[in-house]
């Protein structure tokens, strides 16, 4: 089979690989598409370390089952020919203090698609069930993938926002345009905010239901209640918390950013807080794919074929493109 692969910073090579053969619990899936996220960009660029490479990048993968490995039987969960949606959060040992709070998101040993087991840059890939999801069903291949990365984390993220009304976004990329409609599907009031001079990202998030955008550097017309910040950009950190009202949040969404510059405590007080969002939860997943039918959230894609990986990697690093970029397979 073909497939893409980081073999080591900056290096991604179109490479032909045996069939892979699924271990007990696991099945071998013919990927259809697979969303390109910012986090495919920083484990190429090396500010992800891969633990093992190579490795095949891509955690949005959607495609159908082809065969389960030995010993499944009666707890196989989706049968041949079933179409399902594999996400970052690829194993979690059910048995730490994480795994066994709710919190599967932080467990020690988790593993995750595309860093430490193959994703979906490849015509075949393998997966373990129980991470795996069904997708909507009115919701073809390409528009479904970027609700795999994009849709949940950022939706995690929005969750972290709390009850807040005015809600900030910094960065308005795959994430965010996904985000801006369950947002205003919540009756909250959407602020953008995208690179300098970007007036066509400006136009695509007020398309989607920001009231106001514009650029990062701006202050928004009034002040917000929580900020979800998704571009990896430690700069924008401060620039957010000065933005928010009293008791306002400042959520970091990427798993991944430069580091933030100093600031006075005087933008922190007032109650004001600032954390990050890491990964998914099983449970995540669920609530927001039956959610995302109902906004309806609509995704606007940009499809690459496989050996146009890199240049998908590069229009995301670049913010060359409104909304999300998606690999078809075929
Ligand atoms: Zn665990
Ligand atoms: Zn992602």
């Amino acid at each position: 089979m073909r497939a893409v692969q980081i073999d080591k910073p900056g290096s991604l090579e179109l490479v032909e690989r045996e069939r892979p053969k699924p271990g007990p619990g696991q099945v071998l899936v013919q990927v259809h598409a697979c969303g390109v996220c910012r986090t495919d960009v920083h484990l190429l660029d090396g500010e992800l370390q891969i633990p093992s490479p190579p490795i095949v990048p891509g955690h949005q993968i959607v495609g159908t089952v082809l065969e389960h490995g030995p010993g499944g039987g009666e707890t196989e969960l989706y049968p041949a020919g079933a179409r399902i949606g594999i996400p970052w959060l690829g194993w979690t040992c059910g048995r730490c203090r994480y795994c066994l709070s709710g919190r599967e998101n932080l467990c020690d040993r988790a593993r995750f698609t595309g860093m430490d087991i193959d994703g979906g840059f490849a015509q075949l890939t393998l997966a373990d069930e129980r991470y795996c999801f069904a997708l909507p069903e009115d919701y073809p291949d390409l528009q479904v993938a970027p609700l795999l990365c994009a849709g949940l984390i950022g939706y995690r993220a929005l969750r972290m926002a709390g009850e807040s009304e005015r809600i900030g976004l910094y960065g308005f990329g795959a994430s965010a345009h996904i985000i801006a409609q369950v947002a205003r599907y919540q009756g909250r009031r959407v602020f953008a905010f995208t690179r300098p001079g970007d007036d066509a990202g400006q136009r695509f998030a007020r398309e989607l239901g920001a009231e106001w955008a514009g650029s990062s550097l701006q202050d928004p017309p009034e002040q917000l209640d929580a900020a979800i910040i998704f571009a990896p950009a430690g700069e924008l950190l401060t620039l957010a918390l000065r933005s928010l009202a009293k008791g306002g949040v400042v959520v970091c969404a990427g798993i991944h950013m430069s580091d933030i510059p100093s600031f006075p405590y005087e933008i922190l007080w007032g109650e004001r807080s600032v954390r990050s969002v890491a990964n998914l939860t099983r449970a995540d997943a669920s609530e927001f794919l039956a959610l995302a039918p109902r906004v309806p959230v609509r995704t606007t894609v940009r499809t690459y074929a496989l050996e146009q990986a890199l240049r998908a990697l590069e229009d995301i690093r670049a913010g060359a493109l409104n909304g999300a970029a998606v690999l078809e397979l075929g």
